[in-house]
C-alpha cells in the first residue's frame, strides 16, 4: 500500500455531505430503503426515477439539459420526460412488445435515450444499450445474445449498423429511427412521429423486484465481453449509492461524462439522477478539455462523476486551461472505471479545487460498491470503503491466482494482504445471472461471497486498495506486482502522461515489468528521457520497478476508457489479439 499522503475533508461552501458520519451507517437495512422509495410496494425503475418525483412536486424540475453537437441547449422537465417515456411505452405496447421484451440502444448522448430506457422499463420489457461507436461484428454478437425485439437508433447508424444484419437477428422485428429519412420509411419506425401519435398515459407494468429490467454487457477488458443480468430492484442500489458515495440530493446539477452504451451511463448517467429529482447534463459532444471545463462553468455543475482516463486527458492538457474557468459551483468530484492515480487525486485539489474521489464497482455490481465519501479522509490510491449494506472483503488465493475455495468455503486474509477481492451477496443491484452462461455465472460464487476476479488489498482502518485484476498481476523474481502501482508511480514523472504496464516473459525473473509509456505534449521521447524514466523508477519502486520502457503514443483503451494491458501483452508476445470488440477505435 502506497502513500502517506491523507486528503482531508473539507466544507465546500458550508453544504454539509449527504453521507454525514459513516460509523454512524452500521444500522443500514436494504429492506428499509427500498421501503422508502417504494412505499405503495410495487418497484419499478422507471417508477422511482420519474412517477415518484411528480409525486413529490417535482414535475416542473428540468430533469435534462441537454446539449447538441452544435452547442444547443434544450431542456427536458421531469412531467415531459415522464409523458415521453409513457409514450415510448405505449409505442412498445403497439408494437407487441411487452414483459421481459428486449430492446437494444445504439445511441449517443441524446435525450431520446433517456426516453427509451425508462419507457422500456415503464413497459416491463428489458433494456441494454450498445455502445455507438461498435462495428458491425460487436453490434450483431450482443443483439443475438441478447435476442433483440427492438432497436432504437439514428438513421446515420441505422444504415451503417443494423440494415445488413436485420437478416441475422431473427428475433429482431422492429427498428425504431431518430428523424429517418424518406428512402428507409418502409422499413423503421419512425421513432418522433410514433411518439407523438402514442399516448402519454400509460399504467406502469405490474413489474415485480425481480424481474429482469436491465442486461448490461462487459467492458471486455480481460476477455470476451459477458452479458450482465440486473432486475429492477437495482434501483434501491443506484438511489443509495448517488446519495452516500456521489453526495447527489435534490437540486443539483450533476454531469455523468459516462457514455450510455456502459453501466455507468445507465445506472448514474440516467438512472440515479433522476431517483434524487437533479439536473443532469446530458452534453452529446465529444472529449474537449476547454470544451469539458466550460460545461463544468456554464452549467454550474455541482456533482462530476467522470473516469480516471478523461482526468488524466484534463491533467495532460496543463492546469493553466483549468484555471482559465470558474469552477465554483463544484462541490463533489467522482471518478470510476479503472484505478485512479493517486497523481490524480492529488492534482484535483490543486488544479480543480476538489480532489477526486475514487469509487469502484463493476457491470456484474450493478452499483458502486467500494468509495471514498465526501466526510472521510481519502487515503489516495485508496478505492475507499464498502457502501453502507455492502460488506466486503478480501480472500486467500490458490494456485490459480483467485479464491481458493475448500469445500464452499473460503477465507479471508489478515489486514494488508493480498488477495481476491469478494462481497457478500445480497445487495440489490447484484448481477442475476451471465446471459446464456449458467456455469459462468454459479462459478463467481463461494458459498454467500460473489468473487470479483480483482485483487486487492484492505488496511488496518478499512479502506480498499486495488492491486490489479486476477489476470493482470504480474509474477517477478518472486514479488507480485500490481500494473497499477507501476504506472501511478511512472505517472509522477512530469514527462509522463499516461503508462500501461504488462509482465514479459523473462528466463531469469519468470516475468519483468515492462511499461509502454504516453508522454505530455511538447515532450521529447528519446532515449536519454528512458534512462530517466528507468532511474525514476527504481527510486519510486526498487525491486517492482519497469526494466523495459517502451514509448506509445497511442495505449490502446477500451471504448470505455481502460487502458488494455491484454492487448499490449499480445502484441508484446506476438499472440493473437483476441476478442477486439470494445477496442476504443482512436484517441
Ligand atoms: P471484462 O469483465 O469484460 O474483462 P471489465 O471488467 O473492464 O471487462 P467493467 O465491468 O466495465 O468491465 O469494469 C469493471 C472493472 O473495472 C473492475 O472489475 C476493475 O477491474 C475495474 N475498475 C473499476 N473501477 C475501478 C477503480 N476505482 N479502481 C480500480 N479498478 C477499477
Ligand atoms: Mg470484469
Amino acid at each position: 500500500m502506497s502513500g502517506d499522503t491523507i486528503v482531508k475533508p473539507t466544507t465546500y461552501g458550508g453544504v454539509p455531505p449527504v453521507l454525514v458520519d459513516y460509523a454512524a451507517t452500521a444500522g443500514f437495512s436494504w429492506a428499509d430503503a427500498r421501503r422508502r422509495l417504494a412505499p405503495g410496494g410495487r418497484l419499478n425503475i422507471a417508477a422511482v426515477a420519474l412517477d415518484r418525483q411528480l409525486e413529490l412536486g417535482r414535475g416542473d424540475v428540468t430533469a435534462l439539459r441537454c446539449i447538441d453537437r452544435g452547442g444547443a441547449v434544450t431542456e427536458v422537465s421531469y412531467r415531459d420526460l415522464h409523458g415521453q417515456a409513457c409514450r415510448f411505452a405505449n409505442l412498445l405496447q403497439g408494437l407487441g412488445v411487452g414483459r421481459g421484451g428486449r430492446v437494444f440502444s445504439l445511441l449517443g448522448r441524446v435525450p431520446e435515450l433517456h426516453v427509451a430506457v425508462l419507457g422500456t422499463l415503464r413497459q416491463g420489457a428489458v433494456f441494454s444499450p450498445l455502445f455507438a461507436a461498435f462495428g458491425p461484428g460487436p453490434v450483431l454478437d450482443r443483439l443475438q445474445l441478447g435476442r433483440a425485439e427492438v432497436v432504437v437508433t439514428t438513421d446515420q447508424l441505422y444504415r451503417r449498423r443494423i440494415k445488413d444484419l436485420r437478416g441475422q437477428v431473427p428475433t429482431l422485428r422492429h427498428v425504431l429511427v431518430l428523424d429517418p429519412e424518406p428512402d428507409i420509411a418502409d422499413e423503421v419506425v419512425d421513432l418522433r412521429a410514433a411518439l407523438a401519435a402514442a399516448s402519454p398515459d400509460h399504467p406502469l407494468a405490474p413489474t415485480t423486484d425481480e424481474d429482469m429490467a436491465l442486461l448490461h454487457f462487459t467492458s471486455g477488458t480481460t476477455g470476451t465481453p459477458k452479458g450482465a443480468v440486473h432486475v429492477h430492484a437495482a434501483v434501491v442500489a443506484h438511489h443509495v449509492s448517488a446519495a452516500s458515495a456521489l453526495d447527489l440530493r435534490p437540486g443539483d446539477t450533476y454531469w455523468c461524462t459516462a457514455d450510455p452504451g456502459w453501466v455507468t451511463g445507465i445506472s448514474y448517467g440516467v438512472i440515479a439522477p433522476l431517483t434524487h429529482g437533479v439536473t443532469s447534463v446530458v452534453d452529446a459532444r465529444e472529449f474537449d478539455a476547454r470544451g469539458w471545463y466550460g460545461v463544468l462553468a456554464e452549467h454550474g455543475v455541482n456533482v462530476w462523476y467522470t473516469a480516471p482516463t478523461a482526468l488524466r486527458m484534463l491533467m495532460r492538457s496543463g492546469s493553466e486551461v483549468a484555471a482559465e474557468f470558474d469552477l465554483s459551483a463544484l462541490r463533489h468530484i467522482a471518478s470510476v472505471g479503472e484505478p485512479l492515480n493517486p497523481e490524480v487525486v492529488l492534482w484535483g485539489q490543486r488544479a480543480l479545487g476538489l480532489p477526486v474521489h475514487d469509487n469502484w464497482w463493476q457491470t456484474e455490481t450493478g452499483a458502486i460498491m467500494i468509495s471514498n465519501y465526501r466526510s472521510m479522509d481519502i487515503r489516495p490510491g485508496s478505492m475507499g470503503r464498502p457502501l453502507p449494506g455492502v460488506e466486503a472483503t478480501v480472500l486467500a488465493r490458490g494456485d490459480d491466482g483467485r479464491a481458493l475455495v475448500v469445500d464452499g468455503a473460503v477465507t479471508p486474509v489478515p489486514a494488508g494482504e493480498l488477495g481476491e477481492l469478494a462481497l457478500r451477496r445480497g445487495w440489490p443491484s447484484m448481477f442475476r445471472g451471465y446471459l446464456d452462461a449458467d456455469a459462468r455465472y454459479r462459478s463467481a460464487f463461494a458459498g454467500d461471497w460473489y468473487l470479483t476476479g480483482d485483487l486487492a488489498r484492505v488496511d488496518v482502518d478499512g479502506y480498499f486498495w486495488f492491486v490489479g485484476r486476477a489476470d493482470d498481476v504480474i509474477k517477478s523474481a518472486g514479488h507480485l506486482i500490481g500494473p497499477f502501482e507501476v504506472e501511478s508511480a511512472l505517472m509522477e514523472h512530469g514527462a509522463v502522461a499516461e503508462a500501461g504496464v504488462i509482465g514479459k516473459p523473462d528466463e531469469l525473473a519468470g516475468e519483468l515489468v515492462k511499461a509502454f509509456v504516453t508522454v505530455k505534449p511538447g515532450v521529447v521521447a528519446d532515449d536519454a528521457l528512458r534512462r530517466d524514466l528507468l532511474a525514476f523508477g527504481r527510486r519510486r519502486l526498487g525491486g517492482l520497478a519497469p526494466r523495459e520502457i517502451e514509448f506509445d503514443q497511442h495505449l490502446p483503451h477500451t471504448s470505455s476508457g481502460k487502458v488494455m494491458r491484454r492487448l499490449l501483452k499480445a502484441r508484446e508476445l506476438g499472440l493473437p489479439e483476441g476478442d477486439l470488440s470494445t477496442l476504443e477505435a482512436t484517441r
